[in-house]
């Protein structure tokens, strides 16, 4: 016969699922604390020293290098930053300077785009706050040329607010942690990566934590959990790493799929002449407002999808330039320059004039002077080889 259980020991109690459940939010929250905890110190002790990583930061010092930053390496926009700052001291005098100005101040940081959108954002923030770059992520949101990430950039490591931010960096970080496959561009992923990111900067306090913790993840994403071989060893979270302790380091994130680049034409006219001075001068107009270096200046030019076969005479004509009075010519010189979207053909001719007037929006720039009229990488290169 069976033994009746003596009344007064305690029966074990079996787990039941709800408890299991419970158990496994506590483990999650106390994992994504040791990762809050582990990255806001890492980050005061290893960040790398960056001119507008001043202490205090400033708001407005912060608005350009996050807009500088976007598409363009570190060390490039090192060299840029502290000389825009010193032609552009604050907001105001941003948003009243000429935008020709800007470009020239921005030329060599390429996506031109991004000059002409912190301009329209100074003239914004002018007009809408006073000149004061407000702190609110539903205002930064409404500037022009600030979206979702540099809102909460600005908002969390400026202002201390608790905003998520999630660039590639980030995103690369918060994979490899949770070992989710896909990659950056992907909808899915990136809406994923969001999601993940505001629940680790909910456990932050505002104010230096949430600074430095979302500092934290990109910093590391950009120095330690690099795209190709991150260096696991030196990261302070390897520990609550998923993609490390399952050996996907290499295959976390996906490759991103390439994109097709499109093809285009340019029949270039490098016009030279001896100015007064002595110097050499170019003759440069403006492209459009829209589109490939929107804005930019560059040398007379003809664009087409397809190849051309017209000879400099046909091409003088073209372009307007039939009455020049060239005295010698050279080219074409063929050469290619790819931008992430478009693979650019060149046939670039030069061509000496003793002189020509500048007609059509065009004008002459000094040699010296072509580094701040804000002209392409490209094109100076092609006058360069002229
Ligand atoms: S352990 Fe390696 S893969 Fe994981 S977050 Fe750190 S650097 Fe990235």
């Amino acid at each position: 016969m069976a033994r009746a259980a003596s009344p007064s020991k305690p029966v074990a109690k079996r787990a039941t699922k709800k408890d299991s459940a419970k158990s496994a939010v506590k483990s999650e929250a106390g994992r994504d604390g040791r990762i809050v905890r582990s990255l806001a110190p890492w980050f005061a002790k290893n960040g790398r020293d960056l001119p507008w990583r001043t202490l205090p930061r400033q708001a407005f010092p912060s608005l350009v290098s996050e807009l500088m930053l976007q598409q363009t390496q570190v060390s490039r926009v090192q060299e840029k930053f502290e000389p825009f700052l010193a032609r552009f001291a604050s907001v105001r005098a941003l948003a009243e300077a000429p935008e020709s100005d800007v470009m020239a101040a921005w030329s060599g940081l390429g996506y031109y785009r991004r000059a002409r959108l912190l301009h329209a954002c100074a003239k914004a923030i002018v007009r809408d706050h006073g000149g004061v770059i407000p702190g609110e992520i539903e205002k930064l949101e409404e500037l022009p040329g600030i979206g979702r990430y540099t809102a909460g950039a600005i908002a969390s490591i400026v202002f201390g607010e608790r905003a998520a931010i999630v660039d590639g960096n980030v995103c690369r970080v918060l994979q490899r942690l949770e070992a989710k496959e896909g990659h950056a561009g992907n909808k899915k992923v990136a809406d994923w990566a969001w999601k993940r990111a505001g629940q680790l900067v909910a456990l932050t306090s505002r104010g230096e934590e949430v600074a430095r913790f979302n500092e934290g993840l990109m910093e590391l994403g950009a120095t330690v959990c690099t795209p190709d071989g991150p260096k696991c060893g030196a990261c302070p979270l390897r520990g609550e790493c998923a993609s490390y302790r399952q050996g996907l380091t290499d295959s976390i994130p996906a490759p991103k799929p390439r994109a097709k680049r499109t093809r285009v034409h340019h029949d270039v006219v490098i016009v030279h002449r001896r100015g007064r001075s002595g110097s050499i001068e170019y003759l440069l107009e403006q492209r459009p407002e829209r589109g490939l270096w929107a804005g930019m200046w560059q040398p007379p030019a003809s664009e087409s999808p397809s190849e051309s076969n017209l000879a400099l005479g046909g091409l003088l004509t073209k372009i307007g330039l039939r009455n020049i009075g060239c005295d010698e010519s050279g080219g074409p010189i063929e050469s290619v320059f790819h931008t992430t979207h478009r693979e650019v053909l060149f046939r670039a001719w030069s061509v000496r004039v003793p002189d020509a007037p500048s007609e059509n929006g065009r004008r002459w720039v000094a040699k010296k002077a072509l580094g701040g009229v804000g002209i392409s990488n490209a094109h100076l290169q092609l006058i360069m080889r002229a």
